[in-house]
């Protein structure tokens, strides 16, 4: 997958980028000013997420997959005193959405909020359910949200995201194929208004 990173924070990303590359997953970072969000309780208001879906897509389209937010610990204004980060079961614009924020182990928490949108992502673009492919009833709660005696989260994804990654790459030329075919189409339709215009002037020189 290609992951959008708005990174408000001075965080390096160097080896966020390089453990998930190891699952074959690719980043694209940009910096990005998050000192304004307006937050509504526990996250960034609605209105902020809808509006931030809308502006990945005129610049992305395509491009991008998920989008992931790196608060800078000044700007996370959660009510939550626990909260480390936030998968959103409502994709923005058709891109799903995490946020999180610069404490020590913050890539821990986006490899979590990462793995939220895998199974998601496969079953999107194939139709596959991906639990059951890596041999598991509940992606989400056998394998992202995976915990280990002391009941915290293991964030131990080698396995089970390196299991995983043939289906997600099946899922990534599916896109691909999906979005050749949306710019085919854009620009057929591009085409025809343009002969259409053309004959319309045309017809008006003639009347
Ligand atoms: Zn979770």
């Amino acid at each position: 997958m290609i992951v959008l990173l708005l990174n408000g924070s001075k965080s390096c990303t160097r080896a966020y980028k390089k453990r998930l590359a190891k699952w074959g997953d690719e980043v694209v970072e940009k910096k990005y000013d998050l000192s304004k969000v307006p937050w509504d309780g526990k996250s960034p208001s609605k209105e902020w997420l809808d509006a931030l879906g809308v502006a990945v897509y005129k610049e992305y389209q395509f491009a991008v997959d998920v989008v992931q937010v790196l608060f800078d610990k000044k700007d996370w204004k959660s009510s939550s005193k626990t909260l480390r980060g936030t998968h959103f079961g409502t994709p923005r614009n058709g891109y799903e959405l995490g946020i999180f924020w610069n404490r020590k182990g913050w890539e821990d928490t986006g490899a979590h909020e990462l793995g939220h949108t895998k199974d998601d992502f496969v079953y999107t673009y194939s139709g596959k359910n991906l639990g059951r492919l890596v041999g598991v009833n509940d992606w989400d709660e056998d394998v992202v949200h995976k915990k280990n005696k002391k009941g915290n989260y293991t964030y131990d994804y080698d396995t089970a995201f390196n299991a995983a990654q043939k289906w997600v790459d099946e899922a990534c030329r599916g896109r691909d194929t999906l979005a050749n075919q949306a710019a085919s189409l854009y620009k057929q339709i591009g085409y025809s208004l343009r002969v259409s215009l053309r004959k319309l002037t045309a017809n008006t020189k003639s009347l």
